[in-house]
């Protein structure tokens, strides 16, 4: 029903609309505590549990003991409020085999421009699986924490973290001023089964793993829960730090233990990539006695200067990587498999299974990637299949158990058409992707492309997740992305407001106008990322906002590049990678009149602001465009391009007028020809070196 005022409600609405929002509450609570999956913003969730309250207070005689507020005694504090990261928080590539470790250390040693057999030092150290979180020390006392988030912005959980008590509150005398420690926020094994029985004897919700438990405890409105729960921490990396106190990734544990932190242990340091390799296999057999829940162990470069020089790609430090324990395996029946249609047409097939807990997880679904895997491992539905699950990756289907086939079962087909918009469906050549040939009259394609829209890296409009788009766009209220920026004009008139709508009131359509209007200043990388142009994710974004600076530019950019002997067309694939595919998808997006009409709708509600790149200021080379050549010395080609792009210069592939700067090592052939031909500053490695060194 809909959320009426409480003053004209009778008892009859009030006891409906009561049960109605306890049944609303508890979903919420077990995406929230349970699956750390919420739907809904928290302002969203607090205005649910308002209102919960203020009609318990008009109508005390509905309120029982199961009411949602009864179990957490106090009204919730306001949701949490975020945090900007000084120095992001970044994620951990993986490994799961031993080769792809040799692959690992390869490439940190090609990026650093050393020879194979160089003795890399490495630190490694179990990979506990719990909840990041960053601590940070002023004048050596405890001031704040904050969840990961998306990296760059996390949610303020400094009353939890408070209680949590091997969390040193204050720093002896030689710690820095500034200084943040990154740990996991974990629960210890007896803990967590001990929790659990205990929720069950209270008829509360039990947790799905220690994970979860942890994640779920800290992220409490209510710190006095989260001192109730069994939860710890330990530290193992460093993120603003005043004054430098280690050389190594081995000094920043010793100093860290020395100020009171705990730290996954045990550690190794060593030079030999077997040794290391052994230290992975000793964990591994070792982890079921651990008394906490592990996934794998992480490798570290120990230098850190060497970790300086080696950085991040996109959102993994290059120093470091995950070598994650095997995936654990399952057999379940496939009851059925579904094509699921996503943003770019792609058809892919989801093995819908009977649920079968896989590593204490429960898993009742599972992907089957695409046609030709479908075939190459005849899947048919009520087969016995084996699944297996690796970490956060999504279960996956490896094959079906012969003796256990049903006579009879039908070899599966894979749909000619889209199941959403009827189109046909098709395969381009040199792909192994079906894609529906429905563009924007493919229901599916639409709503996901909104999805994306909205999504954390692209618009991240707090309030709005995917269930809203999906409910909103099945009721006509947002067709297109600028339907979003309009909602508010058109709530004002309307016949069914969105405050009227079952799970929202007066306060979350508030909030929900708040956070779009919010976002009415965009950074250009993230509005491009946004449109979801077929094979432009963020990194590709981020370099087309640095080239072209404003959207017209990259729009009147993308048109004159439809001519492929065009300037433009050569400026695009200068980019660094990008190539011949890439820009075609790039320039196909903008050459349909129907997208233009979308950039036109949207760019009358926005304000698009240009990409911000990092450290630009005083960067001497901020917004140059850079070509290296020949042999260089002591950089590697990844290196120096790595170091340039995060000065904020542009590095392009070939030369021409608008190169600033030519780089030029041993052996430079034609691109040293054309340089010296168009007038290009030349510069040799030493030079470049001095350049942004100052
Ligand atoms: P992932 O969650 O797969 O992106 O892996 C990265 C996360 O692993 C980090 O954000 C940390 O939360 C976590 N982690 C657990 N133990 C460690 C460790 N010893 N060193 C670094 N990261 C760790």
């Amino acid at each position: 029903m809909a959320n009426k005022a409480l003053f004209d409600m009778d008892q009859e609405d009030a006891r409906a609309r009561y049960a109605a929002l306890i049944k609303e509450i508890e979903k919420h609570d077990l995406l929230y505590h349970q699956q750390d999956s919420p739907e809904i913003s928290d302002a969203a969730y607090d205005a649910l549990r308002n209102e919960l309250e203020a009609l318990e207070k008009q109508y005390p005689e509905l309120k029982t003991d199961q009411s949602p507020s009864a179990k957490v005694g106090a009204a919730p504090a306001k949701g949490f409020r975020k945090v900007r990261h000084k120095v992001p928080m970044l994620s951990l590539s993986n490994v799961f085999t031993e080769e792809e470790f040799f692959e690992f250390r390869e490439r940190v040693l090609n990026f650093l421009n050393l020879d194979k057999d160089h003795d890399l030092e490495i630190l490694a150290e179990p990979k506990v699986d719990g909840l990041s979180c960053s601590l940070r020390y002023e004048n050596r006392q405890f001031v704040q924490a904050a969840t990961r988030g998306d990296g760059y912005e996390g949610e303020d959980i400094t009353e939890n973290v408070k209680t949590i008590t091997d969390v040193p509150k204050s720093l002896p005398k030689d710690a820095p001023d500034i200084l943040e420690v990154r740990g996991e926020i974990y629960m210890r094994r007896g803990d967590f089964m001990a929790l659990n029985q205990k929720q069950e004897e209270e008829g509360k919700q039990v947790f799905a793993n220690p994970r979860n438990a942890a994640a779920g405890s800290v992220r409490q409105l209510n710190a006095e829960i989260t001192k109730s729960r069994p939860i710890h921490l330990f530290g193992y990396a460093l993120g603003e730090v005043s004054t430098p106190f280690a050389k190594t990734q081995k000094e920043i544990r010793d100093k860290l233990s020395a100020w009171g932190f705990s730290l996954p242990e045990p550690s190794y340091v060593g030079k030999g990539p077997k040794e290391a390799l052994k230290y992975y296999t000793e964990i591994e057999k070792e982890r079921s006695d651990l008394p906490y829940e592990i996934d794998g162990i992480v490798y570290k470069v120990n230098d850190l200067a060497l970790q300086e020089r080696l950085g991040f790609v996109s959102r993994a430090p290059r120093w470091a990587t995950a070598h994650k324990f095997p995936a654990e395996k399952a057999v379940t029946v496939l009851k059925d498999i579904d094509i699921q249609v996503g943003r770019t047409g792609v058809l892919t097939p989801v093995a819908r299974l009977e649920p079968i807990s896989v590593g204490g997880v429960v898993v009742s679904n599972a992907t089957l990637h695409n046609k030709d895997e479908i075939e190459r491992k005849d899947i048919r539905i009520g087969d016995h299949v084996i699944i297996q699950r690796a970490g956060d990756v999504i279960p996956q289907v490896l094959g079906f158990v012969e003796e256990k086939r049903k006579k009879g079962a039908k070899k599966y087909i894979f749909p000619d058409h889209c199941p959403v918009c009827n189109s046909l469906a098709i395969r381009e050549e040199g792909e192994v992707a079906v894609r529906c040939t429905g563009g924007l009259i493919c229901d599916a394609q639409v709503v996901e492309r909104l999805k994306h829209f909205i999504s954390r890296n692209a618009f991240d409009i707090e309030g709005m997740g995917t269930k809203v788009i999906e409910a909103f766009w099945a009721d006509g209220l947002i067709k297109a992305p600028a339907d979003i920026f309009t909602l508010e004009k058109r709530d004002k008139n309307s016949l069914t407001p969105i405050r009227a709508r079952d799970g929202w009131g007066e306060q979350s359509a508030k909030n929900l106008f708040e956070s779009i209007n919010a976002r009415r200043d965009i950074e250009l990388n993230r509005f491009i990322y946004a449109l979801g142009i077929r094979q432009i994710g963020e990194a590709t974004a981020k370099r087309l906002a640095a080239s072209y600076g404003m959207l017209e530019a990259l729009q009147s950019a993308m048109q004159a590049a439809q001519d492929h002997e065009s300037e433009a067309y050569q400026d695009l694939l200068n980019i660094e990678d990008i190539g011949p595919s890439v820009a075609d998808d790039l320039i196909g997006f903008f050459a349909e009149p129907h997208n233009i009409d979308v950039l036109n709708d949207l760019t009358a509600e926005l304000s698009i602001k240009p990409y911000d790149a990092p450290d630009m200021e005083d960067s001497p080379v901020a917004g140059k465009t850079v070509v290296f050549t020949g042999t260089l010395e002591t950089l590697s080609r990844a290196e120096a391009k790595a170091k340039a792009e995060s000065l904020g210069a542009k590095v392009a592939g070939s030369v021409s007028k608008k190169t600033d700067y030519v780089v030029a090592g041993a052996d430079a052939g034609s691109k040293l020809k054309k340089a010296k031909e168009l007038g290009v500053n030349v510069l040799s490695e030493q030079e470049w070196i001095d350049l942004i060194s100052v």
